[in-house]
């Protein structure tokens, strides 16, 4: 605890359960001294969110489905009675249709491709515009991408595609807002066992092979990506935007197996 989000309100969007990237990242700005509050889509959920919020002393807990403007909406409309302004937002929010996260991505559907693209790309720009007019002091904005956007993932297919867009959409917005203060940032996360991640088709054999081949021989904890989380959203970062940070072991810079690896 260093107190580094000390007076500093934000929001995170996309805890499922304990297991969340959302939830680490969350637990480790309260644990920084941040104010939170927190989004859950659909009452099932709320079940989870709320006790979760509560243990690190949050009781706004507001539905939001992206799918659904009027809820987005809802939400902003919320935050700014209840605080009038914001800090910083997560953005941990996903969604392809399991059937789509295997086989070929040529074989992605229309249908599949315009809800994967609203709700794991776009959803962010609708987000960050509400949230901005929020940030009269300025503020940090946060998204969760995958490499997946830049090398070809077996699997991954459509949300790649998605994720290389949000990537790009982290770009233009730290380039539309950057004169107010605000900046634009994604974590490229390594692989976690998580709701979402378990939708993609083999996803325990790439948790193995990139733990394997990986610099640092391991995968990532929620907390380390939380670590990433306050940096970017702290004052440490205030001369960062339009970053693509990758939180991985150092996976993204290997070309190939070592040979003991390779012999093994
Ligand atoms: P998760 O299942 O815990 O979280 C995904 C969240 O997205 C859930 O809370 C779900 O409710 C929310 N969501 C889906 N559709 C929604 C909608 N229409 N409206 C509102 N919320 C919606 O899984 P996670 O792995 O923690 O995913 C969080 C983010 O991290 C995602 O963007 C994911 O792509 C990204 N990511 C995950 C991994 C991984 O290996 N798990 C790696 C890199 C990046």
């Amino acid at each position: 605890a260093t107190g580094l989000m000390h007076g500093k309100r934000g929001l995170v969007m996309g805890v499922a359960n304990d297991h969340s990237i959302a939830w680490g990242i969350a637990k480790t700005l309260s644990d920084h001294g941040a104010e939170l509050a927190f989004t859950y889509q659909g009452e099932a959920l709320r079940k989870r969110v709320a006790p979760l919020a509560e243990s690190v002393g949050s009781s706004l807990v507001l539905p939001c489905d992206v799918e659904d403007l009027a809820s987005v909406d809802g939400v902003f409309a919320a935050l700014q009675e209840k605080w009038g302004a914001l800090d910083f937002v997560v953005h941990a929010i996903a969604f392809s249709d399991k059937s789509e996260l295997k086989g070929r991505y040529a074989d992605t559907s229309r249908e599949n491709f315009s809800r994967t693209m609203l709700i794991s790309c776009f959803s962010f720009t609708e987000i960050a515009k509400r949230a901005a007019a929020m940030m009269p002091k300025g503020g940090s904005l946060l998204t969760l991408t995958y490499g997946g956007s830049t090398r070809v993932m077996p699997n991954y297919n459509v949300m790649g595609v998605a994720k290389a867009a949000l990537e790009a959409g982290v770009r233009y917005l730290a380039g539309d807002f950057g004169a107010e203060g605000i900046r634009v940032n994604a974590i490229s996360a390594g692989p976690v066992r998580t709701l979402a991640g378990a939708g993609i088709s083999d996803a325990r054999l790439m948790f193995n092979y990139q733990r394997a081949h990986a610099p640092l021989r391991r995968t990532v904890t929620i907390e380390e990506i939380g670590g990433a989380a306050v940096y970017l959203l702290s004052d440490l970062s205030t001369g960062v935007t339009g970053e693509i940070h990758y939180v991985d072991s150092g996976y993204n810079i290997i070309s190939m197996p070592r040979p003991e690896v390779l012999k093994a």
